[in-house]
């Protein structure tokens, strides 16, 4: 039985191997992004080519979009989208921002005949190839249902509720305390380290005590301890982020003291090394400050 074909726009380091996936499974794909180079690598996966996303929109009832910040995926959900005539549910595995996916759900509901889907997603380009990432879901149940079979595929499902934009704040949440575990453990190693003590030890002693975290744990063993900076992240991305956590808090009325800080570190390491470096690179912006480096297997 031919299956009923499903969009994808946005073919990039999470959204191509996602597409991947969907492939593997058989189903017909029609996709579109931007940039020729991830179209063609996706066309060599078996996906079929269309010249726009207003196009995916006319062939596809479902049609997912990963796409890299709230304003473009704005633009291309509500400009684009939202013209094809055959598109009945959008889904959203972009970091977008509660606020944004709440307007975008309102623009949406006034066609009529399109739902909305937030489904964020969170474990990184190695989660994405992996299929295991978490993938955060809010919208209606029955439309939750339809998508539930695709959104398995990526990795392990949790349903966050109905209304708008709840996905997206515990997506936001998740990103805050995995950025701010790189910034306060690249203090902590920069202060030890600088001491005299060894900085694979450190990792070791941490990792099996009570300090232990995702830096610690994955970060600084496969990215900064080898002075490779290349965790699959980028700085551009998570103070993209962190940013919108600390404005989402802010509309809220709640101080958020400590994402503050990291939204600053942040921000002077997307100066430093620029938006499309990895956010690793947090780690080497407090070694300058300590006049340091945080290695493995340095002789002292
Ligand atoms: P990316 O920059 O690698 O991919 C984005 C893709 O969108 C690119 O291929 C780009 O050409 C395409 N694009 C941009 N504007 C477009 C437009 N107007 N029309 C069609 N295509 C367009 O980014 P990514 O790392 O894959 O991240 C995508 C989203 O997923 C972001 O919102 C990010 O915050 C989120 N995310 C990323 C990670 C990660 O580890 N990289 C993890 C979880 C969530």
């Amino acid at each position: 039985m031919a299956r009923i074909p499903v969009g994808f726009v946005g073919l990039g380091r999470m959204g191509g191997p996602m597409a991947a996936h969907l492939l593997t499974a058989g189903h017909d794909l029609i996709a579109f992004d931007l940039d020729g180079g991830a179209l063609a690598a996706a066309e060599a996966n078996g996906a079929r080519r269309a010249a726009s996303a207003a196009e995916v929109a006319s062939a596809a009832e479902i049609v997912l979009v990963s796409l890299p910040t709230p304003d473009i995926v704005q633009k291309v959900v509500v400009g684009e989208i939202a013209r094809g005539n055959r598109v009945r549910t959008v889904v959203d595995l972009s970091t977008t921002g509660p606020r944004v996916a709440t307007a975008i759900a309102a623009e949406l509901a006034k066609t009529d005949r399109i739902a909305w889907v937030d489904s964020p997603v969170s474990g990184g380009v190695a989660g994405a190839r992996a299929g295991t990432l978490a993938v955060m879901v809010s919208c209606r149940r029955d439309t939750f249902a339809e998508v539930e079979p695709l959104l398995a595929r990526f990795g392990r499902i949790f349903f966050c509720g109905e209304e708008p934009g709840l996905a997206q704040t515990m997506k936001l949440a998740n990103n805050l305390l995995a950025a701010a575990a790189v910034a306060v453990t690249s203090e902590a190693m920069a202060m030890g380290v600088k001491a005299g003590l060894d900085a694979k030890l450190m990792i070791d002693v941490i990792n099996s005590g009570s300090g232990m975290n995702t830096a610690t744990r994955d970060k600084f063993p496969r990215s900064v301890l080898p002075g490779s900076f290349d965790f699959g992240f980028a700085t551009g991305l998570s103070l993209k982020d962190v940013r919108l956590c600390v404005e989402e808090a802010q509309a809220m009325g709640i101080p958020m003291v400590v994402g503050s800080a990291v939204c600053q570190l942040l921000a002077v390491t997307n100066a430093t090394f620029g938006p499309a470096s990895d956010f690793t690179n947090i780690a080497r912006v407090v070694e300058q400050w300590a006049g340091v480096e945080v290695r493995a297997n340095r002789q002292t």
